[in-house]
């Protein structure tokens, strides 16, 4: 049975559908290119489907097309040059997208990210065609059915063609034409079934048809979405008229059409492009030509080098440890905002629902968490991958020159929730660059007793490895012991003792730096002074530091407690000076200077520049995590911290 989440993204699956007359992929019933009607495909959710345009993406396809059906002339003949392809991307262990090619998935597009190689793995309608050809690795087998996990023997196979090299795909028929398959080459011989499916038939379809084919085809539907996202945009706008609007702009072909379609409706209106300082080489030159030719207003929000001078704290992101969106995403663009428009803006972001399954629900308009002052509004909210890639080519828009590179997505190039396929661009496009960043991955690595298979797999994008990742490298046979490792610098904050008493937990320790210490307590409550040491009572705990710096914490949660104090640590001695407590304290007692952070005597405990400090959120509750399950391991702490 379908579970609820895939069966809820299904519903909110991108409408694709297919005019089988023209031959081309339309986003509603009808043509407009022939005016007939038109047929839903099924595609993996959310089914964000987009074509394949440029030669670096070609060159991928066919790569993987030549690996599994031996020599060029096959490849062409199951699926011939010039034929127009969509790709759907679909979850896996690094990049992989259905291939979609006269509106049937023919198969996958897959990286694997151990040999570095796309690779071609046929599917439903592409397994049928390789039976009817017979062309690339297929066996006709002598079975009534076959099913997934079953194993196919030579002596099964009435006729085939077979790969010499294990691990390769095999399409796999019964004789009686029931059943069709993709199984994978094992031990001797052997096919074990993949995954297996009621025959289908491919139907090749006579008319060829272009790009510009899939625009005309789709003109109605995009007339209709400009229309109601501009209407939309003068409503808000028409609602908001205090606020100052801008258009955040990051380099993508989201954002460009967001911004055509801001500057349709409401006339001027500023771009902000926030530089993170890990923009792929050209972003910054290109924002600025988009710029200079619509004749709008940049306003720039600069990173700098901040995500090189934190990484020297936090150690590499990951998915599950984002600390740099905050350095050089939030940091930047609050500091921007608060100075140009103190009064609050309406922010229109290219945000569309169809990206993720995390995006699925996302409303259109929204208030920001962090900046409280802002709205922002997404006139693209509905709109499909490939609603922006024919927009764009209606209206003529100009396109980022790193998706000719074969860039799928844009943004900071060394992000934890690239695939190995993005940096292996990366390092062909801009190796120099690349290699700086591989050295200090490397450096990492050794300082933490990390393996070579942690780097060969980019592990350092997860802090605790997916289930589908730790299996995939048990296949491979890759073994690695990751319990407990904590990612940042080291903090000096020692916990001796935990103990449970009356719902409490209370952490005996000491730590280091208590004169920079100790003024930054009042930001976890009222601090009084008790016989040459402190005792801070805040919500959910109480703290005494003596004047040595050894420390008694009791805390209703004892990693909520141990977090806020390492956290507080890290603070006094390691701010990457992002600035964030300073912006968005509400008395204003923050301040950050070159020397680090102080805060004045106005602080009304409300722990907000806690909760918004990265080093508080990743770094400290990193530590708390790895050091409570180390005291419990060892025996130290009672039962109730190891539950
Ligand atoms: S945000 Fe400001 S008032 Fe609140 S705890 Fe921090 S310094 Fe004090
Ligand atoms: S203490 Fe303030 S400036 Fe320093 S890292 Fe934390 S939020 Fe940023
Ligand atoms: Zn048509």
């Amino acid at each position: 049975m379908m579970g609820k989440p895939y069966s809820t993204l299904l519903r909110l699956s991108a409408p694709i559908h297919w005019c089988y007359g023209c031959n081309v992929p339309v986003l509603s019933k009808r043509c407009s290119l022939c005016g007939r009607d038109t047929m839903r495909i099924r595609l993996t959710p959310p089914g964000d489907a987009y074509p394949v345009l440029y030669d670096a993406q070609k060159r991928a396809l066919r790569e993987a097309l030549r690996g599994y059906f031996g020599d060029e002339r096959e490849a062409d003949t199951f699926l011939p040059r010039g034929k127009l392809v969509l790709l759907n991307e679909i979850p896996h262990v690094d990049a992989a997208a259905e291939v979609i090619v006269d509106g049937q998935i023919v198969g996958h597009l897959i990286f694997d990210p151990l040999a570095k190689r796309w690779r071609f793995k046929p599917v439903l309608h592409g397994v049928s065609r390789i039976l009817d050809l017979r062309v690339g690795y297929y066996a006709v087998v002598k079975l009534p059915r076959i099913a997934r996990r079953f194993e196919v023997h030579r002596s099964h196979i009435a006729e085939g063609e077979l790969p010499q090299r294990k691990g390769e795909f095999v399409a796999l028929g019964t004789a009686n034409g029931k059943f069709q398959g993709v199984g994978e080459l094992v031990r001797s011989g052997r096919i074990r079934v993949l995954k297996a499916w009621r025959s289908k038939k491919y139907v090749e379809l006579g008319a060829r048809a272009s790009f510009e084919d899939v625009v005309r085809a789709n003109a109605g539907r995009l007339e209709w979405l400009e229309g109601e996202a501009i209407e939309f945009l003068r409503e808000l706008r028409a609602k908001c008229s205090e606020r100052p609007a801008f258009v955040s702009f990051s380099g993508g072909k989201d954002s460009l059409v967001t911004l055509k379609l801001a500057l349709e409706a409401l006339g001027d209106v500023p771009m902000l492009f926030n530089d993170t300082g890990l923009e792929l080489p050209g972003t910054r030159e290109y924002v600025e030509r988009v710029a200079e030719e619509l004749g709008v207003e940049l306003i720039v929000a600069e990173a700098g080098d901040a995500f090189f001078e934190a990484y020297e704290v936090f150690g590499p992101p990951a998915r599950d440890y984002r600390w740099c969106c905050k350095v050089v995403k939030l940091a930047p663009i609050s500091r921007v905002v608060r100075r140009l428009f103190p009064r609050g803006a309406l922010s229109i972001v290219g945000v569309r629902r169809y990206e993720s399954g995390a995006r699925a629900r996302s409303p259109r308009v929204w208030v920001n968490r962090w900046l409280p002052g802002l709205i922002s509004a997404s006139p693209i909210i509905s709109w499909t991958a490939l609603d922006v890639w024919t927009y764009a080519s209606l209206r003529g828009l100009r396109l980022n020159p790193a998706y000719s590179a074969g860039f799928a997505r844009l943004g900071c190039w060394l992000c934890p929730a690239c695939d190995i396929a993005d940096f292996v661009r990366v390092e062909r496009e801009f190796p120099e660059m690349w290699r700086k960043w591989r050295a200090m991955l490397s450096r990492w690595y050794s300082l933490k007793g990390l393996s070579g298979a942690y780097g060969r797999m980019e592990l350092w994008r997860w802090r605790r490895l997916p289930g589908n990742i730790s299996r995939f490298l048990e296949k491979a046979g890759v073994r690695l012991e990751l319990r407990g490792l904590y990612r940042a610098v080291g903090v000096g904050v020692r916990v001796f003792s935990v103990r449970q008493a009356g719902g409490e937990a209370v952490m005996r320790g000491s730590l280091t730096h208590r004169e920079a210490v100790v003024p930054l307590l009042r930001t976890l409550g009222e601090v009084e002074a008790r016989g040459g040491g402190v005792v801070v009572k805040g919500e959910g705990i109480t703290l005494t530091v003596d004047a040595d710096g050894r420390f008694s914490l009791s805390a209703d949660d004892a990693k909520r407690g141990l977090k806020l104090l390492a956290g507080v640590w890290l603070r006094a001695t390691r701010c990457v000076k992002c600035g964030l407590c300073e912006q968005l304290c509400p008395t204003s007692s923050v301040r950050v200077t070159r020397g680090g952070v102080t805060v004045s005597g106005g602080c009304v405990h409300c722990g907000a520049c806690n909760e918004l400090c990265p080093l508080v959120e990743y770094a400290a509750s990193d530590y708390a995590e790895a050091v409570l399950s180390q005291l419990s391991e060892g025996g130290l702490a009672d039962g109730a911290l190891s539950s």
